[in-house]
């Protein structure tokens, strides 16, 4: 008995559950209308936005109107009970057969008509204008009673999604740099306050003492304890806030260089005295933040100044942004060394700060289109800023077009920023199940498949890898069978539908870029197989538009002219293959075993230096090649790498002699190597011909490094390196 009277009154329950209590639409005809108020552009957008998806469900176009006093049936945007909400809150409630769209600020408005439309209108986003809908004629809304408030206040990512399709940054609710720091000021932004340009000549002590001098310079920083960089620094603050009337929060933030911080006796005594360059840093952002107490300013906790200060607190309107750039991504941030430093250090922060800004890292950068099977751990990351007093989060996962599930990451990255305790994996299967049809569980066991081996390898996953790093790993050739088999299946499972198979075969280039990447650093390739290969990716990435394969701008056209050149078969080969090498000016120790070989193996090194590049830092490079007997040869080339992100800069000159005895050396050729500034990365072959050929059984090569980054450079002051790959003699 009990047990009936129960199920009579759920059923009950659950039929006024359903009860619609707005009716938007009915067999093709508007019955409700939108009302705004005058003037708030923000629910404008909301309007607009709830019209045109109920027009593009139903075909019925409801009336956007400015009503002092709702009717029953209408959807009040703006209006109803908003407390309890925080920035970018809403609330969706239904009274008297209105339904309200309450919001605690900013974009809430727009955020409760997307949940609306996620949740009971049938709309699911992936990416640029893809999108899902259950077409229908009538449209209800059952009773609601809901709020949400997102887990930090300002969320940011990035998707190329964003520039090709308005609807996307709002229904993904990211927010952008420029919508809230004033002054166009987005990190980094020392130089741009006080430039180096303007007043590093006339006042080089507003800027870092760096080993022995003063360094002005665009990655060196300021000199922090000098009263008159204080009251500049200032004075130019005030007139941003002025020219920027509503904005109160602005980034002042060092300069992108490490270690380039002043140690002049005053900013090194009281960085000493706080165990750290964050303190005088800390003191400057305090000294700021109690001159403009109604302005907030945000300062980068990052490399050199990611460890908090031991005494200073930073003042409640000091935003800490802390960045997590040096740790591995294979495993949460709590479960490996490089993740635990940093964790350390947010505990911290987190200590003595409410006001924390997370920047995360999450693709690899030097390769977007690869394998980078981080999925597994965003959830976990996420839910520790939150834990620890972040209340705003930037996700840096490129997202540029064809890299690694650009698309899936941004998605998932979206509702975990909002709620970082919604289930992941049910997040990633609606994703693919939405984005890829038919060819979802192919994808899904592929990625799943790489997750595993990824771990199975206990290699690091580090977002300036090489694909090649992982090619006895989570890609090794077992493996990269098995994922070419996903794909072929996912692909023929929507072979009769374009859009789909677009979509697999544009989530398809990281593998197929990978795989070219182990053929070339293998060397031992079917040659006909490769140039298949390469010719399919080719014609993929100039399809799809792919703009580039990392974040220094190389595009895929480039990479494909480069690999035929430089890589497949057709060149004359080395005659200096296996000579024996000689060191009369070593290479960093770590390179040195591998350089005896690297160097005259015939195989080129690829854009990441941490494959097959010799490198020397700091310091000039020598060494003799033993061709082990005389040999005939008229041109000898060395192939150097250009990577300034990662103070890889060219040498200076090369010098070239030659030898019979290893002995008496006759010169051969030398050559200047004209400074670049381009942040492309590059290989810069320095060769040298005789007119005539030479023989010889020694040759010796000099190598002139520019031994200290140059004020320009992040690394102002500090060592450079140069990587060189094969010395080619022909
Ligand atoms: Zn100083």
């Amino acid at each position: 008995m009990k047990l009936r009277r129960f199920c009579a009154a759920f059923l009950l329950l659950a039929a006024m559950g359903v009860q619609a209590q707005v009716t938007l639409v009915k067999e093709g005809k508007p019955t409700s209308r939108i009302c705004i108020e005058k003037g708030n552009e923000i629910d404008r957008q909301a309007a607009d936005l709830l019209q045109d998806f109920v027009c593009r469900i139903s075909g019925a176009t409801l009336p956007i109107v400015s009503a002092p006093s709702p009717m029953k049936g209408d959807i009040v945007i703006g209006g109803g009970n908003t407390s309890g909400l925080t920035e970018d809150g809403f609330r969706l409630q239904t009274d008297k057969g209105s339904l309200y769209i309450g919001s605690g600020g900013d974009k809430g408005s727009i955020y409760g008509v997307v949940t609306l439309l996620e949740d009971y209108l049938g709309v699911a986003y992936y990416g640029a204008n893809a999108y899902t809908l259950d077409k229908r004629s009538t449209i209800t809304i059952p009773e609601l009673k809901r709020a949400e408030n997102p887990a930090f206040r300002y969320r940011q990512s990035q998707c190329y999604a964003m520039k090709e399709d308005p609807i996307y940054k709002l229904w993904f609710r990211f927010e952008e740099p420029k919508e809230v720091f004033a002054g166009g000021l987005w990190v980094h932004s020392f130089d741009k306050i006080m430039p180096s340009d303007i007043y590093g000549a006339s006042h080089p002590e507003y800027y870092s003492f760096i080993n022995g001098e003063r360094r002005p310079g665009k990655a060196s920083q300021w000199c922090l304890t000098n009263p008159e960089v204080f009251e500049l620094v200032s004075h130019k603050i005030d007139s941003i806030f002025k020219a920027n009337p509503g904005m109160n929060l602005i980034s002042v933030s060092q300069n992108d260089g490490n270690h380039t911080n002043c140690t002049c006796p005053d900013c090194k005594a009281l960085d000493e005295l706080e165990g750290g360059p964050t303190g005088s840093l800390i003191h400057f952002l305090n000294k700021l933040a109690e001159r403009f107490p109604d302005k907030e300013f945000s300062t980068l906790a990052y490399l050199y100044t990611m460890n908090p200060p031991k005494h200073v607190k930073p003042l409640p309107n000091v935003n800490i942004m802390l960045c997590d750039i040096d740790c591995k991504r294979e495993v949460p941030l709590t479960d490996n060394a490089s993740g635990q430093e940093f964790v350390k250090a947010m505990e911290g922060w987190s200590k003595i700060s409410k006001n924390i800004f997370v920047w995360d890292y999450g693709i690899n950068f030097d390769n977007f289109v690869s394998p980078f099977p981080n999925f597994p751990i965003l959830q976990k990351n996420i839910q520790l800023f939150k834990e620890h007093n972040a209340t705003m989060h930037f996700s840096q996962i490129g997202g540029s077009k064809g890299g690694d599930f650009p698309e899936m990451r941004a998605y998932m990255v979206s509702k975990l920023m909002w709620n970082p305790y919604l289930n992941t994996d049910s997040l990633m299967r609606a994703f693919m199940d939405g984005y890829y049809g038919a060819a979802s569980p192919y994808i899904y066991q592929y990625e799943k498949l790489l997750e595993g081996g990824l771990l199975a390898s206990r290699k690091d996953l580090w977002i300036y890898d090489s694909p090649v790093t992982h090619k006895d790993g989570m890609l090794n050739a077992n493996c990269r069978k098995r994922y070419n088999e996903f794909f072929d299946q996912a692909e023929q499972a929507v072979s009769n539908d374009p859009v789909l198979l677009d979509r697999v075969r544009l989530s398809r280039l990281p593998l197929q870029y990978a795989e070219l990447e182990i053929a070339r650093a293998e060397g031992n390739h079917d040659v006909e197989e490769v140039k298949a290969k390469l010719a399919l990716f080719k014609g993929r990435t100039a399809q799809y538009g792919i703009p580039t394969l990392n974040e220094r701008n190389n595009t895929p056209a480039d990479y494909c002219k480069l690999y035929t050149e430089r890589y497949l078969p057709g060149r004359a080969r080395n005659l200096a293959k296996g000579a024996k090498v000689i060191w009369l000016d070593e290479p960093s120790p770590k390179y040195k075993a591998m350089g005896e070989a690297a160097l005259t193996d015939e195989l080129l090194g690829g854009t990441a230096f941490v494959e097959s590049w010799v490198g020397w830092e700091g310091k000039d490079g020598a060494f003799v090649l033993d061709l082990g007997k005389e040999v005939s040869f008229s041109s000898i080339n060395s192939d150097f790498l250009h990577q300034l992100g990662q103070w890889v800069l060219l040498p200076k000159r090369v010098t070239y002699s030659v030898s019979s005895d290893n002995k008496t050396y006759r010169a051969f050729g030398e050559k200047s190597i004209p400074e670049d500034r381009s942040v492309e990365v590059k290989f810069v072959g320095v060769k040298c011909e005789s007119p005539s050929p030479v023989t010889a059984r020694y040759i010796k090569v000099e190598i002139e490094g520019v031994k200290t980054c140059p004020s320009w450079h992040y690394g102002v002051g500090y060592p450079a390196w140069f990587f060189l790959d094969e010395v080619t003699v022909r």
